[in-house]
């Protein structure tokens, strides 16, 4: 029979834990690592419901989490995918400036990119720019050539490949409900019977805090779910977009704004808005999940944001049940994108951590306790991140358990 005993339990289907699963069995440890997933397949929520994009560093305070990991990681990720066949794409990205007021801005993405050493980033003028975009509408724009599409459904599943490879055990249709911690051992109850593991590495994506709280982790953070809404461009506008057209992001919300994206797998999608999910994996504007509605509405720091955000909020609601407000922010970029265009696409849901005070997480974040580790805040460009930020883990991880 099957022993139930573990090294290391990550918790966590998504990219997150399958590249920390990577690395940790990658090098040599002989730790018992076991995955768990509550979904009967990998990377059904934000790993498998995003832009598809491989940023590059450009908006990333210097010095960040942020900035240090996707630099890191994007080359790291596209060295993996060379090595195990996974296709991406270096379409490249412009971010354009289209009244003289966003130039400060633009700036400021520019010095942020250089800092961080993106490579061949550039300051491009209206002629250059319809030179890579011809139907945008802009008097300005940073390029940046080195931006790629992938499908991060694909690479997990790559990752995955290693981890079983490498002997990682993965459990699929196992969700954890609680975590019991006795001296020698924590017990992690799941749907699936009881799992002993001496250490946990929490990567439950919107459920992380939930699963923090498992641990009686006291962290001044709560996830607050944000839909991310998706158009597709009809296939006989297709010509209109030739790789990535981003607006310049509002500096005070950690979003960047409804962009056009070629997809890996064809099709351009454009989205994603950003409006508050009245469910952890609430898809669509209807779906509710009253526990975790009253959890959200109940903490502090929700009122607290809605109190700084509350002109935003509405305004990203209003564009979510209006069509028509949507194309008109869409054709501030692409004059020549129609409503009649638009087709309704899928959509993502962000796990964005919100303290007490309100603030919205803007960096990275992975908080420690003595047998645990877990990843509070892990918003785009984590997917690009994912190899760094396992890295990170892994390394912090090995230090706790004494073999630093
Ligand atoms: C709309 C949108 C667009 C984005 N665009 C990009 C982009 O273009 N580029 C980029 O780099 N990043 C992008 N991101 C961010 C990126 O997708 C996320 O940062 C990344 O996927 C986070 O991965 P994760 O493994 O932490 O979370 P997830 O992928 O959400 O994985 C968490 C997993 O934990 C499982 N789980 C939760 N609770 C339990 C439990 N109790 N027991 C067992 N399993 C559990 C869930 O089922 C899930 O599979 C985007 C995100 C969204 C939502």
């Amino acid at each position: 029979m099957k022993s139930n005993n573990y090294d290391i339990v990550i918790v966590g289907g998504g990219i997150l834990g399958l590249a920390t699963a990577m690395e940790l069995s990658s090098q040599n440890l002989r730790f018992k690592i076991c995955l768990i997933e509550k979904e009967a397949e990998l990377a059904l929520h934000q790993t498998g419901h995003n832009s598809g994009v491989i940023h590059s560093g450009l908006y990333y305070r210097p010095g960040s989490l942020k900035a240090q990991n996707c630099v890191s990681g994007s080359k790291a990720l596209k060295e993996f995918c060379d090595e195990h066949g996974v296709k991406y794409d270096l379409v490249g990205k412009v971010v354009v400036a289209v009244t003289e007021d966003e130039l400060p801005a633009l700036n400021t993405l520019h010095e942020r990119g250089t800092a961080n050493g993106v490579e061949g980033l550039k300051m491009i003028d209206k002629e250059e720019l319809l030179e890579i975009e011809p139907y945008v509408n802009g008097i300005k724009a940073l390029h940046c050539p080195k931006t790629g599409i992938i499908d991060y459904r694909e690479v997990s599943e790559a990752y995955a490949a290693v981890c079983r490879n490498n002997g990682v055990s993965i459990m699929m249709e196992t969700e954890l409900l609680n975590i019991i911690e006795h001296n020698q051992s924590i017990v992690l109850e799941t749907t699936k019977g009881s799992l002993n593991s001496s250490y946990i590495i929490n990567c439950a994506g919107l459920y992380s805090d939930n699963v923090a709280q498992m641990m009686n982790k006291s962290i001044d953070t709560r996830i607050i779910p944000f839909r991310g809404e998706y158009y597709t461009i009809s296939q006989d506008k297709d010509y209109l977009v030739k790789g990535l057209i981003y607006p310049v992001p509002n500096p005070a919300f950690p979003f960047l704004g409804v962009h056009f994206t070629r997809m890996i797998n064809g099709g351009i999608e454009a989205g994603p808005n950003a409006v508050l999910a009245f469910a952890k994996e609430g898809y669509t504007m209807s779906s509710m999940n009253m526990t975790e509605l009253i959890s959200t509405v109940t903490y502090s720091g929700f009122w607290y944001m809605s109190y700084r955000y509350w002109r935003t909020g509405l305004q990203e609601f209003w564009r979510s049940i209006s069509k028509k407000e949507f194309t008109k922010d869409l054709q501030r970029l692409l004059p020549a994108v129609e409503e009649a265009d638009l087709v309704s696409g899928g959509a993502g849901v962000r796990a964005q951590a919100v303290d007490s005070g309100g603030n919205l997480l803007d960096d990275f974040n992975i908080v420690k306790s003595p047998r645990a580790m877990h990843v509070i805040n892990a918003p785009s460009p984590a997917a690009t991140a994912s190899l760094s930020i396992a890295k990170t883990i892994v390394a912090s991880a090995q230090s706790d358990l004494g073999l630093l």
